[in-house]
Parts: C-alpha cells; sequence; structure tokens
C-alpha cells in the first residue's frame, strides 16, 4: 500500500480524469496534481457528472491526502486585451467548476504576461480576473498563484508581484488564495536556494508570507540560476542540486504542505517518478 507523506506528482489524465487517483497509487502517492482539459486548447469540455462519479469513486477508494489541478497555459489574467483578458476569466472560471465538481483542494494558475510592459495594470487584472472566478465558484477550491519564472513580461516571477496580486484580491476572496512555491521557477527566477536558502525565506516572509504556500512544485532545473528559462530537471541531476531539497524535506515549517513532481516522466511515465520520490523521502533525516 501506499506510504502516506504530503509527496506527489503531477499525474497523467489520459483515458479519463478516473484514472488519476490509480495512477497516483502506482507511484506510491496520496497527493497529485491534474489538467482537467487539455492545457493547450481553449475548448473547455464539460466534465460529466459520470466522469466526475467516477473519479469521486476512485478517490474516494484508495487514501488521497490532497489533490490539485494546473490551469489551461492559453489563460491569461493579466493580458492587457480585453477580449483575451475575458476569454482567460471565462476559462479560468470553468477550471474552478470543473475543479470543484471533482472535489480538488486548489487550482494553481501562472499570473500570466503583461504583454504591453504595464505590469502593475496586469497585476490588477488578475487579481480581478481571480477575484471574480472565486465569487462565481463559492463553495470551490482554493486558488494557488503559482511563483513564475520571470521571463519576458510575465508576471509573479517576484514575491513581491505575488503579494501584490494577493493584497489586491477583495476580501473574502482574498482567504481563498495561496501560493503554489517551483522551487525550478525560484531557482531561475534568482530566488538563490543553494547560496542563500535562509534569506530566501526571509524574504517570501517579509513580502507574500510562507503560511500562504499550500503547495511546491518540486523541481531541479536544467538552465542557469537566474536564466528566467523555465526547464524542468529530475530531482539532485539540474543546476540546484540535492542541498536545497535535503534542506526543504527537512523543514518543520513545510512538513505538512504537499509537494509534487513536475519533473521529466520518462518511457514509462512511472519510473521517473518512483525514483525522484524515492530520492526525496531518502533526504528525510527524520
Ligand atoms: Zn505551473
Ligand atoms: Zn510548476
Amino acid at each position: 500500500m501506499s506510504t502516506v507523506d504530503e509527496l506527489g506528482a503531477h499525474v497523467s489524465v489520459a483515458g479519463g480524469v478516473e484514472r488519476a487517483p490509480g495512477r497516483a497509487a502506482e507511484i506510491d502517492a496520496v497527493v497529485f496534481q491534474i489538467f482537467t482539459k487539455q492545457p493547450n486548447r481553449w475548448a473547455d469540455p464539460v466534465l460529466g457528472e459520470d466522469a466526475a462519479a467516477r473519479f469521486r469513486a476512485e478517490a474516494a477508494g484508495r487514501e488521497i491526502a490532497y489533490t490539485a489541478a494546473h490551469d489551461s497555459y492559453l489563460i491569461n489574467l493579466s493580458s492587457p486585451q480585453p477580449a483575451l483578458w475575458r476569454r482567460s476569466a471565462d476559462s479560468f472560471g470553468r477550471e474552478l467548476e470543473r475543479a470543484a465538481i471533482l472535489g480538488l483542494n486548489a487550482v494553481v494558475t501562472h499570473p500570466g504576461n503583461a504583454t504591453d510592459g504595464d505590469r502593475a495594470s496586469g497585476i490588477e487584472r488578475n487579481a480581478a480576473g481571480v477575484a471574480e472566478a472565486l465569487e462565481a465558484v463559492p463553495a470551490g477550491p482554493r486558488v494557488l498563484l503559482e511563483l513564475t519564472a520571470g521571463a519576458g513580461t510575465s508576471v509573479g516571477g517576484t514575491f513581491e508581484e505575488l503579494a501584490r496580486i494577493i493584497q489586491l484580491v477583495p476580501e473574502p476572496h482574498r482567504g481563498r488564495v495561496g501560493v503554489c512555491f517551483d522551487t525550478c521557477h525560484a531557482w531561475v527566477a534568482g530566488m538563490d536556494l543553494c547560496g542563500d536558502y535562509d534569506g530566501v525565506w526571509l524574504r517570501a516572509d517579509d513580502t507574500f508570507g510562507t503560511h500562504r504556500i499550500e503547495l511546491f512544485h518540486l523541481n531541479d532545473a536544467k538552465s542557469a540560476f537566474g536564466s528566467h528559462l523555465d526547464r524542468h530537471e529530475s530531482i539532485g541531476k539540474g543546476t540546484l542540486g540535492i542541498e536545497p531539497f535535503r534542506r526543504l524535506m527537512n523543514s518543520d515549517r513545510f512538513r505538512a504542505v504537499p509537494k509534487v513532481l513536475e519533473t521529466p516522466k520518462g518511457d514509462d511515465g512511472v519510473s521517473a517518478d518512483r525514483e525522484n520520490l524515492v530520492v526525496l523521502r531518502g533526504l528525510r533525516l527524520r
């Protein structure tokens, strides 16, 4: 049976969302993240009640501790173009609806791009889009703003920008917003988890607050520190190396925070995740 801890992975929904709980079990995980649709298409398929019921039955029959959806890559809630923003806000609302139907804990979202270079306005639009979706799906999942690699006009690649988005979401909706901390994104965005590990968390606490981190994406990086290039690598095999993960896995404050891999899957889609989870669990000193 599965090992009960807070570790898991992004798993495939090929063949239907109801396959996800079983796939998590195959890699000894009780935590997982999924896409609830094709992430590179605008089409928002209606999740039938039958599929949702099968998913809930699969999840109920297993030990599942935490589940998240990752939103579509096309959604841009920071867009200065009204039509694209509207389309994004509608699509994001559908993300929350599907996650609610499945009973998922959270929807992870990339804050998008202020393609006109006006980041302050992009941040305001992002907060408005998040608030609108939370309002429309009142009993639904939490929204986790993912720290991005900070490339080009992308929003959310600094702690200050995450803090600002959260601050701009009005109460009571702000209480349903948290942060997803991606270690690869942080590193390539210039947060020195190797040379200044403690300093990174001090700055996180001084800005958005580490208590808001509700999910980790544990990824090593193929690309260099500060490069803003988002290329994920297996744990300990990239430019981050093993040490930051050792410290994270032994951190008391983050012990109960769910952590999912988004590392390369390899040929069979299972072995690489299993190996990465074994590596992470092996780092734990207690
Ligand atoms: Zn992401
Ligand atoms: Zn990520």
